[in-house]
């Protein structure tokens, strides 16, 4: 069963991220509203409380009028008893439901109670007044008793109330702290998580092209497991390796453009004197009698033998310097290579086979004569490669380049020089051949001008050299594969032009 693996993404993380936030905001509104709903019972709690003072002050007032009653029997005193008794009795009407709700109800009816005792002794005491005086002195001590329960139990009411509120208060004070200290630590902990999930590859990455923009090309580690992070990374290395080669490339070119003048310069002060060195050499093989000794012949034969191929040298140079038009017409691929065979069948040994694998359709829009130029260097060096036997196959198609695609070669390690890009519709070409290879120390020199392992008078090791440069002119790109013992393969990517369809 295939395992899939789960990749995550910077997107998912800021969602969950704000998902966490939107949770801390819905608990904020739910602290809220429990803040609101707490503090409407407190002041509820503190009404109550204030009835239940105004109550046990009543219950004061009471006794004091009593006391004064008792001593100066004034009948105002004793309408202020009643009248401050009538209160109690209508606060506790008033706010029996209040009171109820506090557990205060067996206290409410003992008062009610007492109170009603208290007024019906009090107008007994009234009516024994001084005519009974020992009836009088027990009411009054059983007036007192009353009297004393009933401010004994409003004021153990204002008591409990006090303590209720008290200890709504703390419990109202510890759930704000608790809830604001695991709010404070939620909304840390989702800006620490977001930090190390988003924010630092994020800032890995803006050190990464800090350095960058100051010189240096180093390729990035990938700083997080994110899809973004990944391809962000993924497309800045492909940016690094795009720049060191445009770099290679600039380098190349500069270093060409000044080669070129100077080669052009040097091959035409060259062609004239050895112009002259052959003909004069000719002239003098043509005179040379039958009885001169044969060393002289010999030498002679060799000074033609290499200033002819210092002439080749100078002629492949002016070809490679002179400014020549580039004529465009559409090229048959398949053509184009039956040509080039024909052309070197002359020095194609028996042993070699030469096999091509070309769509018949296939076209370019190109100049004819640059392009045979590149494959016969090419096909050359194959079937100087084989030797005496061996396969030499040439194959093209057509190739859509993608971002992927344009910039890998096939083989091992090879990788494309030259300018292709993606996005364009591209013809591919190889060519391969069942030779000795080419070893890794050689490899990286074969594109140099003058670079050759061939011997004196067989290699000028322009070939290659002269093949980088077409193709470059056709914005392609080309690249090797090689190794000791697995023989040889070049491709060659050439973009297609509307015309070339
Ligand atoms: P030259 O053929 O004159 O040496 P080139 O520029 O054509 O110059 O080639 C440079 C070198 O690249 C050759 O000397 C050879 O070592 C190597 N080379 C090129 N093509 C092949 C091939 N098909 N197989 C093996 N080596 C090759």
């Amino acid at each position: 069963m295939r395992v899939m693996k789960l990749q995550s993404s910077l997107r998912q993380k800021i969602t969950l991220g704000y998902l966490g936030y939107y949770a801390i905001a819905l608990l904020i509104v739910a602290l809220s509203l429990f803040t609101y709903i707490e503090l409407r019972l407190i002041e509820q709690k503190i009404r109550v409380g204030e009835r239940i003072t105004e109550l046990f002050d009543a219950t004061l007032e009471i006794r004091r009028f009593e006391k004064n009653y008792f001593l100066y029997r004034q009948a105002a005193d004793f309408r202020e008893v009643n009248r401050y008794a009538a209160k109690v009795d209508e606060l506790l009407e008033s706010s029996a439901a209040d009171f109820t709700g506090l557990a205060l109800a067996p206290q409410i009816l003992t008062v009610k109670n007492e109170v009603r005792a208290y007024r019906a002794l009090m107008a007994e005491y009234v009516r024994a007044g001084i005519a009974e005086p020992r009836r009088a002195e027990l009411l009054e001590a059983q007036i007192r008793k009353v009297g004393k329960d009933v401010v004994a139990i409003t004021e153990g009411m204002a008591g409990t109330e006090q303590r209720l509120i008290r200890a709504t208060l703390d419990r109202f004070r510890a759930t704000l702290l608790i809830s604001i200290a695991l709010l404070s630590l939620a909304m840390m902990g989702i800006g620490w998580m977001l930090s190390r999930m988003v924010v630092r590859p994020l800032r890995h990455m803006d050190r990464c092209v800090e350095a960058v923009s100051s010189g240096r090309l180093d390729r990035i580690a990938v700083p997080s497991g994110d899809r973004e992070i990944i391809s962000i990374t993924h497309a800045f290395n492909r940016m690094i390796g795009e720049l060191e080669l445009r770099q290679k490339r600039l380098l190349r070119s500069e270093k060409l453009a000044s080669l070129g003048t100077m080669l052009a310069g040097v091959a035409h002060e060259l062609n004239n004197p050895l112009s002259n060195i052959s003909l004069s050499c000719q002239i003098m093989l043509e005179e040379v009698g039958e009885n001169e000794p044969e060393r002289k012949k010999e030498l002679l034969d060799q000074i033609d033998e290499q200033t002819e191929r210092a002439r080749k040298i100078v002629r492949a140079l002016l070809d490679f310097a002179r400014d020549r038009p580039v004529k465009r017409e559409k090229v048959s691929v398949a053509a184009l290579f039956d040509e080039v065979v024909l052309f070197l069948k002359g020095e194609t040994p028996p042993g070699v086979r030469i096999v091509t694998d070309i769509p018949a359709g296939l076209a370019l829009y190109a100049d004819r004569q640059r392009l045979e130029q590149a494959f016969l260097n090419l096909i050359k060096n194959a079937l100087e490669a084989t030797g005496s036997s061996g396969e030499i196959r040439i194959g093209a198609a057509r190739h859509r380049l993608t971002a992927e695609s344009f910039a890998a070669a096939p083989g091992r390690d090879s990788r494309f020089l030259g300018k292709c890009y993606p996005g364009a519709a591209a013809v591919d070409i190889e060519i391969r051949d069942s030779g000795p290879g080419i070893p890794a120390d050689v490899l990286p020199r074969i594109f140099d001008p003058f670079f050759t392992t061939k011997d004196v008078g067989r290699g000028m090791g322009l070939g290659l050299f002269i093949v980088y440069e077409i193709i470059e002119e056709y914005n392609g790109c080309i690249s090797v594969d090689s190794e000791p013992g697995r023989g040889t393969a070049f491709h060659i990517r050439l973009p297609l032009d509307a015309a070339g369809q």
